[in-house]
C-alpha cells in the first residue's frame, strides 16, 4: 500500500499539471529507460519530449478544424506533373511558411479544376501545421457573413475576429458577382490585412475582369493595389484534373452513361465550357 503512495501522488500532480502524456507514459517509459541503464535527465528529457509533441499535434488539431477547410487536402496528394503549368518549387518555397511572417500574399489564378482550392488548403494546412492561425472562406461565403454582420451590427466584432487570424484563405473570387455593399465589405477585410495578415486568394478572373464581379472600377483599383504590393501569383492554366479523371473513368469503364461531375453545382462556369469541347 505504502508503496504505491508516490505513485498515486506522481499521478495527482502530472494531473493537476495538466501533462496528461506524462502521466500515460511515465511508468512504460521508466520501464524501457532502466532496462537500457539511461540516466534520470536522459527519462525526463524524453518523457518531455512525448508530452511536448503530443501538445503539438493537439494545437495542430484544433487549428485545422478552427480553420474551416470545406475538404483536407495536402501539398503530398497534389500530383504536379498532372499541372505542369503550376510553378512547383514556388508552391514547395510557400510552404515553408515565411511569406506569412513577411505578410505576402498569394493569387492562384487559373480556370476551373485546375487545383486552386487543392493547393490553397494545402498551403493552409502546413501553416496549421507550423502553428499558425489560418481561416478558410469561400469569397461569397465571407461576403454574405459580413453582410449578415453589419445587419446585426456584428460587422466590428467579426473583423476583429479575422484579424485575429495570420493567413485568411479566400476562394474563388470572380463567379459571382457582389452588390455594391459586398464589394465594400470585402475591400474592408483586404484593406484591414494589408500588411497585417496574409491572404490566398483564388480566382478563375484575369485581373482586367475584375471590375466586372467588383462592380467599381476605383473600388477594383484599390483593392488590387493592396492585394498586389506583396505578391506571389501562381497559375493554373492546363486541363481540369476532373474533368481529365472523368474522362479516364470513361476510359476505362465504358459505362453507356457519361459519368456526371459530382461538383459541378459549385464551379460553374468553366467546366461546363470544357465538358462541351
Ligand atoms: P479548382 O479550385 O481549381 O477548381 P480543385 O482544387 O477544386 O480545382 O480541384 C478539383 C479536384 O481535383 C479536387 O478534388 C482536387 O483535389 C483534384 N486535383 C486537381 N488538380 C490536382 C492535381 N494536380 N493532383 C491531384 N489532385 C488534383
Ligand atoms: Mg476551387
Amino acid at each position: 500500500m505504502n508503496q504505491n503512495k508516490p505513485t498515486v501522488l506522481l499521478e495527482y500532480h502530472l494531473k493537476q499539471l495538466k501533462l496528461p502524456s506524462m502521466l500515460r507514459e511515465y511508468a512504460s517509459l521508466a520501464a524501457v529507460c532502466s532496462k537500457e541503464r539511461a540516466d534520470y535527465p536522459t527519462y525526463l528529457l524524453r518523457l518531455g519530449e512525448r508530452e511536448r509533441l503530443d501538445r503539438e499535434r493537439r494545437a495542430a488539431e484544433r487549428r485545422i478544424k478552427a480553420a474551416k477547410f470545406p475538404v483536407l487536402k495536402t501539398l503530398d496528394s497534389f500530383d504536379f506533373t498532372a499541372q505542369p503549368s503550376v510553378n512547383e518549387s514556388l508552391i514547395r518555397e510557400l510552404s515553408n511558411g515565411e511569406y506569412i511572417d513577411r505578410r505576402e500574399n498569394v493569387l492562384l489564378a487559373g480556370n476551373s479544376g485546375t487545383g486552386k482550392t487543392h493547393l490553397a488548403t494545402a498551403l493552409g494546412f502546413t501553416a496549421c501545421a507550423q502553428g499558425r492561425r489560418v481561416r478558410f472562406f469561400t469569397v461569397t461565403g465571407l461576403v454574405t457573413c459580413l453582410l449578415e454582420a453589419r445587419e446585426d451590427r456584428q460587422l466590428q466584432r467579426i473583423l476583429e475576429q479575422l484579424g485575429r487570424h495570420q493567413l485568411l484563405i479566400l476562394d474563388e473570387l470572380g463567379y459571382v458577382p457582389f452588390s455594391k455593399a459586398g464589394a465594400e465589405l470585402l475591400f474592408e477585410v483586404i484593406s484591414q490585412a494589408y500588411e497585417q495578415t496574409s491572404l490566398i486568394v483564388t480566382t478563375n478572373l484575369p485581373f482586367e475582369n475584375w471590375t466586372e464581379v467588383l462592380g467599381s472600377e476605383r473600388l477594383t483599383g484599390a483593392l488590387l493595389d493592396r492585394l498586389s504590393h506583396r505578391i506571389h501569383i501562381l497559375e493554373a492554366n492546363g486541363q481540369s484534373y476532373r474533368l481529365k479523371e472523368s474522362r479516364q473513368r470513361l476510359k476505362s469503364a465504358k459505362p453507356s452513361k457519361p459519368i456526371p461531375d459530382q461538383r459541378r453545382t459549385n464551379d460553374q462556369t468553366n467546366d461546363k465550357t470544357e465538358n462541351g469541347k
